[in-house]
């Protein structure tokens, strides 16, 4: 089966080519003459994998599918949520990203310290976060919605070079005392967020009936 997969990004598509396996060809927008930049405005996750994977649609009438990710950090109140490309400005530079989260939370813990003073401990563990990816599959024009969360902590300060986006601040409960940028992309595909979500994506087609694709 032929699906078109709503990312430039050549480290998701190889990750989602292994999950889905043989039996799949992945192809990107571009190989589909779609080469503008695909809008998302929606205020959630699955908003915009969802305008994602219509926009395509709409195009290319072919089946395809769109992720959005976002990292929610609880005592943030879920921030940065859908905003997490964007969170230190609209150039989504990872580094400033990383640094406005690793500034937000020693100001909470700042204060949760004076609060701790006056007796009064906080509720929450301050650096629990998650990584959350919400998948949006369009097959046959019906869509299919898939979710994969990895748990973990943002850690005091970055550590590593592998991986990409904010994965030097993100230590996964799975790997304890690394962060994302210190385990292999091995370790890290079989754990992740959004190797969860594919994985669920690829059981649902691979049960799928056969179908006639466009070409
Ligand atoms: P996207 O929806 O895949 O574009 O992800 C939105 C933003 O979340 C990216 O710009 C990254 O900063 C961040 N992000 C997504 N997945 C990961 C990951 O696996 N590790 C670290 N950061 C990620």
């Amino acid at each position: 089966m032929k699906i078109v997969f709503a990312t430039g990004n050549g480290g998701k598509l190889r990750e989602a080519s292994e999950i889905l396996g043989r039996g799949f060809e992945l192809v990107t927008p571009v190989q589909m003459g779609v080469s503008e930049d695909i809008p998302e405005t929606g205020i959630t996750l699955r908003a915009n994998s969802l305008q994602k994977a219509d926009y395509l649609w709409n195009k290319c009438g072919c089946n395809c599918f769109a992720d959005d990710t976002g990292l929610e950090v609880d005592v943030l109140g879920g921030a940065p949520g859908v905003h997490t490309a964007r969170y230190a400005g609209d150039d989504k530079d990872f580094n400033r990203n990383m640094d406005k989260l690793l500034d937000e939370l020693s100001r909470k813990e700042t204060e949760a310290s004076m609060m701790a003073s006056m007796g009064i401990t906080p509720k929450k563990d301050l650096r629990r976060a998650r990584f959350r990816s919400v998948i949006t599959l369009i097959v046959d024009g019906v869509r299919n919605f898939f979710e994969g969360v990895l748990e973990g902590r943002i850690a005091r300060a970055k550590a590593g070079c592998g991986g990409f986006g904010y994965d030097p601040v993100f230590i996964a409960d799975d790997y304890p005392d690394r962060t994302l940028a210190e385990i292999s992309e091995e370790q890290k595909n079989s754990i992740s967020h959004r190797g969860k979500a594919l994985r669920e994506m690829a059981d649902f087609l691979k049960t799928y009936p056969a179908q006639e694709v466009p070409a």
